[in-house]
């Protein structure tokens, strides 16, 4: 397939990009390429206009704040990986990114195509969640914050609006804490069928749960998080109470669907033995600590 007839703007600045964006109609900027050019060459979207904003060097960076880790839109899933503050402070994403379908892919997608691709089996809209992002975007005139529960409407559907750029993601630093990541797919490189994350923010004694929070993907319009779960959790200690998990409370709050990657019976049975395995494997892994 081909895409229908379209224009090709390219912006090396920000101020530019947001003047076409102001001016222009039906018009897609364009990132990494990776979801949008296929979702073109299906005629699933057809746009007049592209706008590349790929040499636009301020949308390219990660930077760090006493409260804070800020992430450029333009960042790459492979330089996301790669990055040292990354690492440092959330471990978490390096690891969840290498899930993301293969090594050129996460050369050429960007967080920002990502989290506005919405796609509730990806990793980036995950870890966002959980890591209660605050979405930075701008248009010509203003710039607002959206918080991450603003930020997702439905299957492929954001809040922000055809002429806002996404600018950053800025991801408020935890102290001590212990995570994990999983996903099942059909094979290595696919999109989940199912992906959990989950955050256990501990008191000093590193074993009481000061604050849990759990995320799940694949089997619902946008990333859920349990927060029914994650409240029974907190308090409790992590050597001792976490059999308070049930899997009742995880059924009430996802809606899985019946689709050729599975029924909703094994997308059910998916959703908990995976979030029982990282539930213990969160209490053995290493606790993150001093690095606010
Ligand atoms: C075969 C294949 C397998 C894949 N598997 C996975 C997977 O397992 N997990 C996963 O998470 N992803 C997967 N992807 C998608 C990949 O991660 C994409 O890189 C990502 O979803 C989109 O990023 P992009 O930079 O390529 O965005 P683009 O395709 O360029 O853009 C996507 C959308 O975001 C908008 N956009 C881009 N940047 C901005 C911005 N700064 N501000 C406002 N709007 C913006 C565009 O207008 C467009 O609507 C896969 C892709 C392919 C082709």
């Amino acid at each position: 397939m081909k895409p229908s007839d379209f224009k090709y703007f390219k912006a090396n600045s920000l101020e530019r990009a947001l003047d076409i964006l102001n001016s222009e109609e039906n018009i897609k900027i364009i990132a990494g390429g990776q979801s949008l050019v296929p979702i073109m060459n299906f005629r699933l979207g057809q746009p007049d206009i592209l706008l590349d904003i790929n040499d636009i060097k301020d949308l390219n960076f990660v930077s760090e704040s006493s409260s804070s880790l800020e992430i450029g839109s333009l960042l790459t899933h492979t330089n996301a990986i790669n990055s040292n503050l990354i690492k440092l402070f959330f471990p978490i994403i390096s690891y969840a990114l290498k899930y993301v379908a293969h090594q050129t892919i996460r050369n050429q997608g960007t967080i920002g195509g990502s989290i506005v691709n919405a796609d509730p089996s990806s990793e980036w809209p995950l870890l966002i969640s959980l890591l209660n992002a605050t979405i930075n975007v701008r248009n010509k005139f203003k710039k607002r914050e959206i918080l991450v529960n603003d930020f997702f409407d439905s299957h492929f559907v954001t809040n922000i609006e055809d002429d806002e750029i996404v600018i950053s993601v800025s991801l408020p630093k935890i102290n001590k804490y212990c995570w994990a990541f999983e996903e099942h797919s059909s094979r290595k490189g696919d999109f989940a069928i199912v992906e959990t994350g989950i955050i256990l923010e501990l008191e000093d004694n590193c074993e009481t749960i000061k604050n849990a929070r759990i995320a799940i993907g694949g089997v619902d319009e946008k990333i859920i998080r349990l927060e029914k779960i994650e409240k029974k959790l907190t308090g409790k200690n992590i050597y001792q109470d976490l059999s308070i998990y049930k899997k009742l409370d995880l059924f009430e709050a996802i809606n899985p669907v019946n689709d050729n990657h599975g029924s909703v019976d094994y997308k059910n049975y998916l959703s908990d033995s995976l979030l029982k395995k990282l539930l213990k494997k969160c209490v053995y892994s290493r606790v993150i600590s001093n690095v606010t």
